[in-house]
């Protein structure tokens, strides 16, 4: 069956209140928050709030049960084995950032950590900061020219020297997913840990992380149609157990003496001071919602779209395309120039046809080295899209290129 888009459209409350043309296409910075999502959010704000996991009267426990529902919720749609493994964050980069403080003593002099050059900022910088307090090397895997990760290069990439490997799963330029089950294989046969930037798969339909052959997975709530301010950080139990805590406060200890403190298990060991409640009941609520969703249909809906899109792109005169061309292993988050044309004066003209895309280097200055430029235009699809929006883009495009080349 084919999906239903306009009924998808009215469970997002932005396409009823901002009047048209509005062709959202910037889903891979924020995609736009799901009903399901805000009025869990509210309710929280509006009628339930309470800080969590301290008061003993009604409305502070149910707030610590919603909290700890949100909590489930994010574990099942991740596929988690249990919900303790998933510690809640305030996104992506919080969560990267807490895993590299965390595995710090793992890590000495001559050690090394591998990246890839296709990584956002935020999976790039947390591990070079590490590498310098420890002394240990940062080494990064190459790019195909089509701006997918390059597995050929993973046999000079990990060695006995590799302690962890921090790749993305999907990119947030090209759209390309990694194959992790080859990086897998290879950092466990050298007892390498492997943390996953999910922050661009998440969007697209639940997943079994424990299957994946990682040890960390990091993921942000509002690129999931949550609200701006929650995400999780997904440990395997075994891993999790044994790892020091992050941040010092409130809420992670389990007895607090001036001489010294004996902490909380996880993830509460992971979780100091008031988390942010609302937005990981609101990141819950978007997990439950999505989780119900026929994911099927929407592959093909998002398949066909990305087909649109990129046939549309290379018809036109001067726009280079900066990431897979084929369907294969890809989500669609499309990277493109136009040629003489500054990726910024492209996004300002298309805003003009009420179009919404991202110019810039999107956080990926080494990748944007590998394709020669310094920024680009990126259209990134979420379920709700449909052909208008890609057309949008594409008529908008063509009076760009019109007008400026
Ligand atoms: N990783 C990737 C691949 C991303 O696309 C982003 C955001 O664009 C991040 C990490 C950072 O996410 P956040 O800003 O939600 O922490």
């Amino acid at each position: 069956m084919s999906l239903d888009v306009a009924g998808l459209r009215r469970s997002f409350p932005i396409f009823s209140r901002i009047p048209p043309p509005f062709h959202y296409l910037d889903n891979a910075a924020t995609g736009q928050i799901c009903a399901a999502a805000a009025e869990a959010l509210t309710g929280f704000e509006m009628a339930g709030r309470a800080n969590v996991k301290r008061g003993v009267y009604r409305l502070a426990d149910r707030a610590t049960q919603a909290f700890a529902e949100a909590r489930g919720r994010i574990a099942r749609y991740l596929g988690a084995n249990r919900p303790e493994e998933v510690i809640l964050t305030t996104g992506t980069t919080f969560g990267l950032n807490l895993a590299a403080h965390v595995l710090e003593e793992r890590l000495g002099p001559g050690d090394t950590i591998l990246i890839s050059r296709l990584e956002h900022h935020s999976n790039i910088v947390p591990w070079q900061m590490l590498a310098r307090r420890r002394g240990a090397r940062l080494r990064a895997l190459g790019v195909t020219a089509d701006g997918r990760l390059d597995l050929a290069d993973l046999d000079n990439g990990i060695d006995r020297s590799t302690r962890i490997v921090a790749l993305t799963h999907c990119s947030n330029v090209t759209g390309a997913v990694t194959d992790l089950a080859p990086v897998a294989e290879r950092a466990r046969a050298v007892g390498a840990l492997l943390v996953v930037d999910g922050a661009q798969r998440v969007p697209h339909g639940p997943l079994e992380v424990s299957g994946l052959g990682c040890d960390i997975y990091a993921l942000s709530g509002h690129k999931m149609f949550g609200a701006t301010g929650a995400g999780a950080l997904w440990v395997r139990w075994e891993l999790l157990e044994t790892l020091p805590p992050f941040l010092g406060g409130g809420e992670m200890i389990r007895r607090v003496r001036i001489e010294d403190t004996r902490y909380a298990p996880p993830p509460h060991r992971f979780e100091a001071g008031t988390p942010p409640i609302g937005p990981a009941i609101a990141m819950g609520a978007a997990a439950e919602w999505l989780s119900g969703l026929d994911w099927q249909a929407i592959a093909a809906h998002e398949k066909s779209l990305t087909s649109r899109l990129l046939t549309g792109l290379e018809t036109l005169p001067g726009v280079r395309i900066c990431g897979p061309r084929d369907l294969q292993a890809r989500f669609g988050v499309v990277a493109f120039e136009v040629e003489g044309v500054h990726a910024h004066d492209v996004c300002q003209m298309l805003d003009a046809f009420g179009v919404c895309t991202r110019g810039g280097h999107h956080c990926a200055q080494p990748l944007m080295e590998v394709f020669g430029t310094v920024a680009t235009v990126r259209a990134s699809l979420a379920p709700y899209n449909d052909a208008a929006d890609v057309d949008a883009l594409l008529e908008g495009l063509e009076q760009v290129i019109r007008t400026l080349r």
